[in-house]
């Protein structure tokens, strides 16, 4: 049974969109078929993320009603689908968010797993993503605000009666004026998923709009996503190490 993913938090800027591109990378290449969509309809990136920010026919074209789903679907050169957002602010009008369950609906028919990237905070567009969805997974930083506001989500999730699989804790420094792995999970009484480090190649991988997961596999971040996803479909965690030739080639990229 294909499941929806929404990849939703409390507070903007905490790793969203790092974290649902590469994830399905990761997934798709561990063989389930994943497709990842934009549903962070007012301010869409994913495409930028994923490196190709233009694309003839979006999610907004489909949520407008000029389109249907199956022609807003792309295929990522590491092999991963996408149906991306529209940059431009003159594709925001007259947008129907109703109209994103039953296209989600039918992308559930083709593919495994489909990652919906959500906006932050508890507006239309973010309580609509967990709405539609089956599974969530909320993303946090290590300090208060953003615990906080997960905190929040957690609630509106848990009263709509939606399946909250835990937490991935991002930018992680295990600095003594971070929150603990411990105290989040307190905090939260939801189970941590994974911890991914502060990694200063992420970064530089958005800038190289290339995924970080293929832009430096070995990064620690790249190692962390890698191994979350293969826990999410229950496969081992295997990495090869890198020939000497590759590992010049990545440290020559940064
Ligand atoms: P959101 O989608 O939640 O708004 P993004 O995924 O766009 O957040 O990430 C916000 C910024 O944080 C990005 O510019 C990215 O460079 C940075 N970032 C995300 N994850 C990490 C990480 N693990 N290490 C370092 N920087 C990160
Ligand atoms: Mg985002």
């Amino acid at each position: 049974m294909s499941r929806i993913i929404s990849v939703v938090s409390g507070k903007g800027g905490v790793g969203k969109t790092t974290l649902t591109s590469n994830l399905g990378i990761v997934l798709n290449k561990l063989g389930k078929k994943t497709l990842v969509v934009d549903g962070n309809i007012t301010t869409p990136n994913i495409s930028l993320h994923l490196g190709i920010p233009l694309y003839p026919i979006t999610i907004h074209d489909v949520l407008r009603g000029d389109a249907h789903i199956s022609e807003a679907i792309y295929d990522h050169p590491t092999g991963l689908s996408i149906v991306p957002g529209s940059i431009s602010i003159d594709d925001l009008n007259k947008i129907n968010m109703d109209k994103l369950s039953e296209s989600l609906n039918y992308l559930k028919k083709q593919a495994d797993i489909i990652l919906l990237d959500s906006p932050a905070g508890l507006g239309k567009e973010s309580l609509k993503s967990i709405e539609v969805a089956n599974d969530i997974i909320i993303v946090t930083n290590p300090n208060m605000p953003s615990a906080v506001e997960a905190l929040k989500i957690k609630e509106i999730a848990e009263r709509m009666n939606k399946n909250i699989l835990g937490v991935v804790i991002n930018r992680v420094n295990d600095k003594k004026s971070e929150l603990s792995e411990k105290e989040i999970k307190n905090m939260l009484e939801l189970p941590i998923l994974t911890k991914i480090p502060e990694d200063s190649v992420v970064p530089l991988s958005i800038g190289n709009k290339i995924p970080v997961v293929h832009f430096d596999p070995f990064s620690p971040s790249s190692k962390a996503i890698n191994k979350f996803g293969a826990d999410l479909v229950g496969k081992e965690f295997e990495m090869k190490e890198f020939g000497f030739f590759q590992r010049i080639m990545t440290w020559l990229r940064r």
